[in-house]
């Protein structure tokens, strides 16, 4: 596609390494091996104003599961001895390490709701959150087991709070109406789950494929996560990514792998 207009850059910030059984994070492949994924949020820079594209993995969260949220998420005990995680690398702490403060983001984009994407969304008040409808309502009420467990009363409930602004999308969504910001749907890993395509001056397009596919040999073999909530929609969204890619030449990223994070610079640069 040719726009006029580009985002300026994105950083990219990790908040966490989450380990994980391989074999859940590219279905069915070297079980019993595990992955440090990185668990990263991102910051478009754009003339208009600010694009985050999630908001990592809760540290309060990670600390004292029981008493995470209204009704506590005991459930995460077991799973959170694998996530290193330190309050440097909260949303809040990072984005001030290279000059931002919350209030001067002015959207978030949820690629989706699980709590490894949607810790810290109360440390955006002011910001307008872009979260797909399915998405919303999934996560008050999955009805798959395996996905009940990464919804978090704890993450999800300043979303429902009128005090936060939520807009739920349906479709593919331009941001700054240039072409140059752009959110599309890409269902299956979850129900409402996006991804997001930016033009860059330098780089080009970019995609931010979220866990379309945890991993990036999971995006090339055509194999979703093991937990995904549709295994079919997954591979559909798949080659979605894969369209964009060969339509636009893009730069695919996947959020969990590492060689994909190292390909990012570390903030205080950005991708340009
Ligand atoms: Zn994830």
């Amino acid at each position: 596609m040719d726009v006029d207009t580009t985002a300026d850059g994105i950083y990219r910030f990790n908040s966490a390494d989450w380990t994980l059984d391989y074999s859940m994070m590219v279905q069915l492949q070297r079980p019993g091996e595990p992955y440090a994924g990185p668990c990263p949020f991102y910051l478009v820079d754009h003339p208009e104003g600010t694009v985050l594209f999630d908001t990592g993995v809760s540290y309060e969260m990670v600390q004292d599961p029981e008493s995470y949220g209204q009704h506590g998420a005991p459930h995460m005990t077991d799973f959170v001895q694998t996530c290193d995680i330190d309050e440097s690398r909260t949303p809040v702490a990072q984005l001030a390490d290279v000059g931002y403060d919350p209030g001067d983001v002015d959207y978030v984009v949820m690629s989706h709701l699980h709590t490894d994407h949607a810790g810290n969304v109360s440390a955006f008040p002011d910001a307008e959150f872009l979260v797909h409808e399915d998405e919303l309502e999934y996560a008050m009420w999955p009805t798959a087991t395996a996905q009940r467990l990464f919804y978090l009363d704890g993450d999800l409930a300043p979303l429902r709070s009128h005090e936060y602004d939520v807009t739920a999308l349906t479709g593919r969504h331009d941001v700054f109406g240039d072409g140059s910001v752009e959110v599309f749907p890409t269902p299956g890993h979850s129900p409402g789950h996006q991804s997001l395509r930016v033009e860059l001056p330098e780089s080009g397009t970019v995609v931010l494929a979220g866990d379309v596919a945890n991993l990036r040999a999971g995006y090339e073999a055509e194999l979703p996560a093991a937990f995904s909530w549709s295994l079919d929609e997954a591979t559909h969204s798949i080659r979605a990514v894969r369209r964009e890619e060969e339509q636009h030449d893009a730069d695919v990223f996947f959020h969990h792998d590492q060689e994909d994070g190292a390909r990012f610079p570390d903030p205080p640069e950005k991708l340009q």
